[in-house]
Parts: C-alpha cells; structure tokens; sequence
C-alpha cells in the first residue's frame, strides 16, 4: 500500500479516525444524550442506516492510505453494535493502521474484553464521572451504580488492556469527585483523564459557567497531591499531562474550552451511517454512506475523502467566544451521533 500524508488547509496531517458504530447508548448523561431528548420517541438509525462492517473497512483502507494510524472506536456505546470484536478483527488487518482503541462506558466489558483484546484492540478507555455511587447514579440518567463500570474497568486490566478512564467534570454536579477520583486511581496504573464540560450538540443546555476550567483542576489535585507538568507523548495528544511529584502515575487534562488545541488537531470523525466531520463541532458531514453504496470505484472515493481533508479549516474551539458563542455556527451535531 502506498501511504501518503495528506495535510489541511491548516497544515494539519489526518493521522486519526474516530468511528461511531452506533447512535444508541445504554446511559443517559445529561451532558451527551439527556434523558428528555433521547426518549423512546427519539429517531435513532435503523438497521439499514448504519454503515456495514464492510463499508467501514474499506473507508478505512482509504483514510490508511491518507495517512491515518489510529483508530478509535466509539458511539453511542460501542459495544451494543453486535459482534464488535469482528471489526476489530478486520480493522486490525488493514496496512499502516498501528492502533485500535475503544471508548465505552464499560458496562459490558465483563462480556467482551476477552474477546476484544483476542481481535486486537489495543487500548481502551473507559468513562466514569465520579467515584461516588450517588453522583454517579445521577450522572449517568439511568440509576447506574459505580459497581457495574469498576468491574469493567477490572476485566479490561485482567485481559492485558492499558485503561485510562474519562471523567467530564461539570460545575456544581461532580466537581466534588475530581480528588475523590484522583486518590481512587493514584498508583493503580490507571490513568484519569479530566475532560472540561464541551459545548457539543445542541441539546445539553451548557453554559460556561459549568466549566471547570484546566487550572482549577490542576490547582485542586496538586494541593493534595502534588504534581508537575509531564511532556506530550506524541504531536497532537488531546490531554495535557501531569505526573505526581511522587511517582505514583498521572493524570491528564482535556481542555478544549479553557486552552484549545486546534491548532494540532490530526482527528476524523465517522459518524455511524456514514458521514465525515472534520471537527466536533461540526454542523454538517460529508456523506461518504452515499459513495459507498454508488458503483463508484475505490479511486473515486478516495479523491472525495482527500478533497475534504485539504478543504478542511475547523477551528471551532480556537474561534468560540469568552460567552461560549461562535461565529458562524448555530445548530451542531450531537456527540453521540458523531462520536467522543
Ligand atoms: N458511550 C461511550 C462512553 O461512554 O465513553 C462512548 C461515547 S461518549 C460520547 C465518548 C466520550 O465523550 C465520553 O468519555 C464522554 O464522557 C465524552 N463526552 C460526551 N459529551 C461530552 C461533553 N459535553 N463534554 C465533554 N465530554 C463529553
């Protein structure tokens, strides 16, 4: 295969894709999908809609040969799209393609880490919002007890997985368990990713004044455990990183609202039926379902997904204003739709 490094109008390479394999989730966070929208009335995809394990394979044959190295598995929840563990199998094959990570909820990883990590997965990523049963249970919108994500997060660890959890912190609703979960995680190889509450969708009601910025958070855990800035490990890395000053492990910090990070952002996103997005803030995507499942050849396809990567100028989090408006932008599309 030939790889060839395809830049933006930005000078960004496309080294990244996240891929949604579905819009429907068993939680209901109140920041992603809050439970009075996403009803029993609400329209997810059909069958039909999703693109197949076929189609997303030879999507990311291309985008390989454009480039991208990693992939991450997302949604909606991930592991409701049946036989998950297929596509890893496939995805794993495809040429230049070095990594495969999973972002979930980790509910139902007890059933399928084994068979995740036997396909090849190499990473995953589960999110949790606070250490504590009662926080949590109203986080999440379906009464779900910590229990059911810690045992998650133990069958990742016992099949062999890195795990780094993901934890949104919004104010006044867990920002009590930011050190709570620090502590939880300190020295268990786990690494804590605190995610700054993100203005994505439509439909969270946010407002700025439920951030908790990067520097409150950094400020917070060092006062009771100490910690110092920790080099990137790669260009484009989305958390900042943090050792603890007493070599116990680190944390990180993911802060697109208080110190965007466009500038290196290298991300993809396909949504579950088939449609690139080029920020996550997008308001639109580009139908690739469509090429797909036209007589198009491969070389067609693939001259579309190289227009829309040298055309690409996103910059959404470097452009938002102080009051968390942006120019330009109105309705955007759902992160459980397009992918975290
Ligand atoms: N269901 C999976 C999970 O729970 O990880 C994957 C999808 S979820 C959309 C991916 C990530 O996006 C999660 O870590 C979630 O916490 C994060 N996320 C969702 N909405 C967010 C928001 N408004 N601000 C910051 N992070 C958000």
């Amino acid at each position: 295969m030939t790889q060839e490094i395809i830049y933006d109008s930005l000078s960004r390479p496309l080294k990244d894709l996240r891929i949604s394999v579905t819009d429907q989730c068993n939680f209901r966070c109140s920041y992603c999908m809050p439970a009075e929208i996403f009803d029993n009335n609400f329209p997810f995809l059909k069958r039909d809609q999703l693109l197949s394990f076929d189609e997303i394979i030879r999507i990311t044959k291309m985008a390989a040969q454009m480039g991208v190295e990693k992939i991450r598995l997302t949604g909606g929840e991930p592991l409701l799209r049946k036989d998950l563990h297929l596509l890893v199998e496939q995805l794993n094959k495809i040429d230049g393609i070095k990594d495969i990570a999973l972002t979930t909820n980790g509910v139902y990883l007890p059933k399928y880490a084994k068979k995740l990590k036997e396909a090849g997965l190499n990473r995953v990523n589960i999110s949790l919002d606070a250490i504590d049963d009662e926080v949590f249970r109203k986080m999440n919108g379906r009464d779900v007890p910590t229990g059911p994500v810690l045992k998650g997060i133990e069958s990742a660890q016992a099949v062999g997985f890195k795990v780094k959890i993901n934890a949104v912190v919004k104010k006044g609703v867990n920002d009590s368990q930011v050190i709570p979960m620090a502590k939880h995680f300190k020295g268990s190889g786990v690494i804590v990713r605190f995610i700054e509450f993100m203005d994505v969708g439509s439909t969270n009601g946010w407002n700025d004044k439920h951030v908790v910025p990067k520097k409150d958070i950094i400020k917070w855990i060092s006062e009771e455990f100490p910690l110092e800035p920790s080099d990137p490990n790669y260009f484009g890395e989305v958390a900042s990183r943090y050792r603890y000053k007493d070599g116990t492990g680190e944390i990180g910090v993911i802060s697109s609202v208080s110190d965007s990070f466009c500038g290196t952002c290298t991300r993809a996103r396909l949504s579950a039926d088939g449609k690139l997005y080029t920020c996550l803030f997008s308001q639109r995507g580009h139908d690739i379902r469509s090429l797909v499942r036209s007589e198009e050849n491969d070389y067609v396809v693939l001259k579309a997904l190289v227009d829309i990567w040298e055309k690409r100028s996103d910059r959404y989090s470097d452009e938002r204003r102080a009051d968390g408006t942006h120019p330009g932008t109105k309705e955007k599309i759902e992160m459980s739709y397009i992918g975290g």
